[in-house]
C-alpha cells in the first residue's frame, strides 16, 4: 500500500486528532523537545503528503475600500496605511494573472478580495471568472471574499470553486480583541455555509496577535471540529496602520512548534506556511516543511515575500519536491531551466556572452 494517501480531492478532514489539548500545550510550552515535536509531525506529514510541497500564489483582486476593522489588516477602515486601493480587477485581468501563476508552477490560484463579503452581482462575476480558469487552465481555484451565505456558496460551487478561504484567525475567546465590526460566530456561520455547499474548506490563523498558547490550542481544535482540510498559518506582520494592541514575541522555534501543533491536531489537513514566513521563521523556514506541506510564494496581501526561484530552491535544498496541480511533481530539468534562465540571472548570461 502506498504510504501517501491522495488527499488532493478531499474537501473535509477525516482523520481524528492523535493528541489531547494538554499534550498539544506541551508542544508549545517547550515541555517536549523540538526534535520530538518535529519527528511526530513529520510522521503525519509524510503519511498524507509524502515529500511534496504545494506552492500557492495569492492574487489580490480587490484592495482597500473595506468597512471592516480587523486589527491585523492594512486595509481595515481608518487604517491610513497608504495601501494602494483599487476596485475588483476585470475577468480578463484575473485570467491573465492565473495564466502567469500556472506558468510559474503554482498548484492553486488563490483570489482574495477585501470587504465584508460579496453581494449577488459580485458573486456572479466571481463565479464566471472561476468557471473560465477551471475550464480553460485546469487549475484549482481558491477564493477568499469574506462572509458568505448559503445561496452564494452554492453559486460558487456550481462554477467549480474548489476551496473557499475564511480564516477563524484566532480563538473564540480572543476574537473580540482583534475585531469589533463582526463576530467569531459570523465567521463560523460562513464556514457552515461553505461546508453545506460541498466546497473544500480553507481556514487558518494569524499567530502573534497577543493570544495565549491556550488560545492557539483552542483554535487548532476548533478548526478540527469544522473538518477544515486546508489551514494557512500566518505569522503576524505589524503592517503600517495595524491595530493589534499587544503583538506577541515570536521566535523561529515557537513558529515551528506552532506548525507541529496544527499538523498533529489536524493530521491529514494541508498545513500551509503563510504570511510572515520570511521574517518569523527565518533560518528555520526549511525545517518548518517537516511539519507543513504547503506555502505561499511571491508575497502576501500588501507585503512582499520571497519569489518563486528562492522558494523552489529552499524546497529542493530541504529534500522536498514542488507538487503540481495534477498531483505530479515539478520536473527537476524544467526547474533548473527556470532557475538559471536568462530572465532570472541576466548578469550570468551577460558574462557568458562576453
Ligand atoms: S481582513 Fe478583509 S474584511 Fe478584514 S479589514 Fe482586511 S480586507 Fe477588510
Amino acid at each position: 500500500m502506498s504510504a501517501t494517501l491522495n488527499t488532493a480531492e478531499k474537501i473535509f478532514s477525516e482523520v481524528p486528532s492523535t493528541i489531547t489539548k494538554e499534550e498539544a500545550l506541551e508542544i508549545l510550552d517547550g515541555s517536549l523537545p523540538l526534535t520530538t515535536c518535529l519527528d511526530k509531525a513529520f510522521q503525519e506529514r509524510n503519511r498524507y503528503y509524502g515529500n511534496k510541497v504545494r506552492i500557492h500564489i495569492l492574487d489580490n483582486i480587490k484592495n482597500g475600500h473595506c468597512p471592516e476593522d480587523c486589527g491585523y489588516c492594512a486595509q481595515r477602515k481608518n487604517a491610513n496605511s497608504g495601501v494602494q486601493e483599487y476596485p475588483m480587477k476585470s475577468e480578463t485581468e484575473i485570467y491573465e494573472d492565473a495564466v502567469k501563476a500556472k506558468e510559474n508552477g503554482a498548484y492553486r490560484f488563490c483570489m482574495v478580495t477585501s470587504g465584508t463579503g460579496p453581494n449577488r452581482p459580485t458573486t456572479e462575476k466571481l463565479a464566471a471568472t472561476i468557471r473560465k480558469i477551471t475550464d480553460e487552465l485546469g487549475m484549482k481555484v481558491c477564493l477568499s471574499a469574506g462572509l458568505l451565505d448559503g445561496d452564494k456558496a452554492q453559486l460558487l460551487k456550481a462554477a467549480g470553486l474548489d476551496r473557499y478561504n475564511h480564516n477563524l484567525n484566532t480563538s473564540q475567546n480572543h476574537y473580540p480583541e482583534i475585531c469589533d465590526t463582526h463576530t467569531y460566530a459570523q465567521r463560523a456561520e460562513t464556514l457552515d455555509s461553505v461546508s453545506k455547499a460541498g466546497i473544500g474548506m480553507c481556514s487558518g490563523v494569524i499567530v502573534g496577535m497577543g493570544e495565549t498558547l491556550r488560545d492557539l490550542v483552542d483554535v487548532a481544535f476548533e478548526l478540527k471540529s469544522f473538518r477544515v482540510i486546508s489551514i494557512p498559518v500566518n505569522f503576524f506582520i505589524p503592517v503600517k496602520g495595524h491595530a493589534i494592541k499587544n503583538p506577541s514575541v515570536l521566535t523561529p522555534e515557537l513558529c515551528v512548534r506552532i506548525l507541529c501543533l496544527f499538523r498533529l491536531v489536524n493530521p491529514d489537513s494541508e498545513i500551509r506556511i503563510a504570511a510572515g514566513r520570511e521574517g518569523h521563521l527565518r533560518s528555520l523556514s526549511a525545517t518548518a516543511l517537516f511539519a507543513a506541506n504547503s506555502l505561499f510564494s511571491s508575497g502576501y496581501l500588501n507585503v512582499k515575500g520571497s519569489d518563486m526561484v528562492e522558494t523552489i530552491g529552499m524546497i529542493r535544498d530541504a529534500g522536498f519536491v514542488p507538487e503540481l496541480a495534477d498531483g505530479g511533481v515539478l520536473p527537476e530539468d524544467s526547474e533548473m531551466e527556470a532557475l538559471y534562465s536568462e530572465k532570472n540571472f541576466p548578469e550570468l548570461y551577460k558574462f557568458k556572452k562576453s
